[in-house]
């Protein structure tokens, strides 16, 4: 695990960052580099998975545990492919594909190491990424690789409670929140965490009152008919390609929320019974029955504060409105934790050629997951540079419209999945089980990518359309990162 030789030689390849972007990359390093490869995995955690080992005790993947993985490593059981695993199950699995891979390379891990500062330097033996490193507890030092992949990805944040005036209520966080007793809870936030806090709660049948605010309302892809199970896979059900293609073919850069209509009429479904953001979270029509069915009150609006005063404890909310709120109430913050950073935007490819990002800011898919797989094998077959791929700054766009971010990113991954598929072998796109149309049978996935063989060209030229009509009308990064004047690849 330690190497005597880092402080003098360079690293061949440096991995930031030990989450599911972060082991996909290590995954396609251990296809390309030879096993005398000097690697380095750094994170700040005190072990690799990622948000896995950090989110709240109740969390389960809402997707099909098989196609969340690191390549195309199998999960080690045998239980049916739609279960949703654990987070402490998902922890473990991103931990044995660890483990599978650790002797393919030279591999040194770094735990406890937080990256403050990078640099891409000039050397008389060639350009270098340099890292400063400071240890969790004190101390730091100065890396260099001959090539780094910051995968830090999403980087999910530790969510913290949110500070309420009021001392007659509890600010928890779903890590933090009593989830055994029966004070009223209050959770804030109707995204995907908030549904779990919910769905968590209302399971339990204690017959608590349970209030969301729900803000402007978040949408889901409705389960039972994006993925439905058994047979029916071979007939009903949608494939992703398919429908991303329609939903981008539908855009034009200008009509997002006619398009993000069609796909809450046709795809979503919402224990609200409406919404006008989606940020990709998948829901059950069960799950979210037992939610509208057991919520006392969705609250549409968004929480300011709770305060004290005479008559009793107060929520206020933006609009103005004020609710009583008993006291011993639970506030619990489920407010959003992606897309939300402060990080400042760097192109997913550095200039002079170092770096790979797997960023939100400079993103190419909408899962980082997905990018880091596709993007390292191109970066390192030196293949990235030319590669005609969009960028999209998705945390600017989420600044902007909610419903534009949706139908952008989408158009966006299609776009660059045509790009893919055109340039990478077939053994490549095969082994990335990361893939969501793996569900369906193969008759299905063939159909699918053959309509993109005989159009993929037509449809290309629409999405490039559309995403610059995006890029020049908003003012946001979405585009091939050639084409940025500020950029040395220009
Ligand atoms: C509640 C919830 C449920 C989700 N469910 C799904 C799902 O079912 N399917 C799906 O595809 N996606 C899901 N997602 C999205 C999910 O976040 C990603 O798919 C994926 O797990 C994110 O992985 P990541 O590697 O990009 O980021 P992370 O898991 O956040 O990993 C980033 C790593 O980088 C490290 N790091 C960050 N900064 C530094 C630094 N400066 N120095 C050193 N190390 C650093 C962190 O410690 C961390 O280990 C979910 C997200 C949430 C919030």
């Amino acid at each position: 695990m330690s190497d005597p030789d880092r402080a003098t030689a360079p690293y061949d390849l440096c991995i930031l960052g030990a989450g599911i972007a972060g082991l996909n990359a290590l995954f396609v390093a251990c296809e390309h580099l030879p096993a005398t490869a000097r690697v380095l995995l750094v994170d700040r955690n005190a072990t690799c998975g990622g948000m896995w080992t950090q989110t709240y005790p109740y969390v389960r993947l809402h997707q099909p545990h098989a196609m969340f993985t690191v390549g195309d490593l199998p999960w080690g059981w045998t239980r049916p492919a739609g279960y949703l695993a654990t987070g402490a199950e998902v922890a473990a699995h991103l931990s044995d594909c660890l483990a599978r891979l650790r002797d393919k390379l030279a591999l040194t891990e770094m735990y406890g190491q937080t990256c403050v500062d990078i640099a891409e330097i000039t050397t008389p033996d060639g350009p270098m990424a340099e890292l400063r490193l400071q240890a969790v507890d004190g101390g730091g030092e100065t890396i260099r690789a001959l090539r780094l992949i910051d995968a830090r990805g999403f980087d999910v944040p530790q969510i913290a409670a949110l500070n309420l005036s009021s001392d007659q209520v509890v600010s928890a966080t779903p890590r933090t929140m009593d989830s055994e007793g029966d004070a009223p809870v209050y959770i804030v936030g109707g995204g995907k965490t908030g549904m779990d806090t919910a769905h968590s709660l209302i399971s339990r049948g204690s017959g608590r009152s349970v209030t969301m605010l729900t803000g402007r309302g978040t949408i889901f892809a409705n389960r039972d008919k994006t993925l439905p199970t058994g047979a029916a896979r071979y007939w009903r059900g949608h494939l992703v390609l398919p429908a991303f293609r329609e939903l981008a073919m539908l855009f034009d850069g200008t009509n997002a929320d006619a398009v993000f209509a069609h796909y809450r009429d046709k795809y979503a479904i919402s224990p609200t019974g409406g919404g006008d953001q989606f940020m990709f979270g998948i829901l059950s029509e069960a799950e979210s029955e037992t939610i509208a069915d057991g919520v006392d009150a969705f609250i549409g609006d968004y929480l300011v504060d709770v305060v004290d005063g005479a008559a009793g404890s107060e929520m206020v909310l933006r609009s103005g409105a004020r609710h009583a709120v008993p006291p011993g109430s639970i506030f619990v913050n489920c407010t959003g934790h992606v897309l939300r950073h402060d990080r400042a935007y760097e192109p997913y490819l550095s200039p002079k050629g170092t770096t790979l990002r797997i960023t939100s800011r400079s993103a190419v898919n909408f899962l980082s997951s997905v990018a880091s797989y596709f993007l390292t094998h191109l970066f390192l077959t030196d293949r990235l540079r030319d590669a005609p791929l969009y960028e999209l700054d998705m945390d600017a766009l989420r600044q902007i419209d909610r419903k534009l971010l949706h139908i952008t990113a989408v158009t966006h991954t299609y776009l660059n999945t045509l790009v893919l598929i055109d340039m990478l072998p077939f053994q490549v796109l095969d082994r990335c089980a990361l893939d969501l149309d793996r569900w369906f049978p193969m008759h299905r996935r063939l159909a699918a990518l053959i309509d993109v063989k005989m159009n993929g060209r037509r449809y290309a030229a629409h999405c490039r359309d559309a995403l610059d009509r995006v890029r020049v009308d908003h003012a946001v990064i979405c585009g091939p990162i050639a084409a940025r004047p500020d950029h040395p690849h220009g």
